[in-house]
């Protein structure tokens, strides 16, 4: 159990499914909001600043998708997205516009606060590296700028709006140029997990990346998985 009770935005349209996961994560001791569709879950998200979001991806008025690429252009907030069964586009897109991570309707209860707890974690290990690299300089390789302790990425003078996911799949790359790390190790040091549909996770988070950043940074080794390429020293 975290130190202090974490705020979870529950986003979803169904009053039944809305009012079940409050009810379940009310009882694990968070702090619970629900907003039943798009545009309430933007304005909620920016007036509580919650420490996570549930969202599902289909809303009345604004769809999940872009709720996440509003949310997260105010600031980073961890995102579990929920996606109508099998539909693996959505879910495909909703981790390239910045969801953390994903799950299907029908779901267990109890594997929603199982993946929430592990979210949390993760962001709560993340703070404690941002506080730890405090007095390290940004890791800089030709144009590229990554300082750990802000959490802020520039490259060629441009800074890069990533999530926190985003940025700790970059710095996990970074951290071994040239080196092939493959989807498995990649799962396991970044989301803390590994399921069966996680290796496309991973391959959903590097597209983002590329998008972001530039698509030269990660080369793809076909059947193994990703190296990061250091960009060429400026002249
Ligand atoms: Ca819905």
């Amino acid at each position: 159990m975290e130190s202090r009770a974490a705020t979870i935005l529950v986003v979803e349209d169904e009053p039944f499914i809305a009012t079940a996961i409050a009810q379940r994560l009310s009882a694990e001791g968070f702090r619970v909001e629900v907003a039943r569709d798009g545009l309430a879950a933007v304005d909620a998200a920016a007036r509580l600043e919650p420490d996570l979001m549930v969202l599902d991806i289909m809303l009345p008025g604004l769809d999940g998708l872009e709720v996440t690429r509003r949310v997260q252009a105010e600031r980073p907030l961890p995102i579990l997205m929920l996606t109508a069964r099998d539909d693996e586009t959505d879910m495909l897109v909703g981790l390239g516009v910045g969801a953390d991570d994903y799950m299907t309707k029908p779901f267990s209860m109890r594997e929603l606060v199982a993946r929430i707890k592990v979210l949390l974690r993760r962001v709560e290990r993340a703070t404690t590296a941002a506080t730890q690299h405090q007095a390290e300089a940004p890791l800089v390789m030709g144009d590229l700028s990554i300082d750990r302790a802000q959490r802020r990425v520039v490259r060629a003078g441009v800074e890069a709006h990533l999530t926190p996911t985003e940025f700790d799949l970059l710095v996990m790359l970074a951290s071994s140029p040239k080196t092939v790390l493959t989807r498995e190790q990649l799962l396991a040091e970044v989301w803390d997990w590994i399921d069966a549909s996680g290796t496309r996770t991973v391959d959903s988070h590097v597209k983002a990346l590329r998008r972001k950043l530039g698509a030269d940074l990660i080369r793809t080794v076909h059947g193994v998985g990703y190296a990061f390429e250091p960009p060429l020293e400026s002249q």
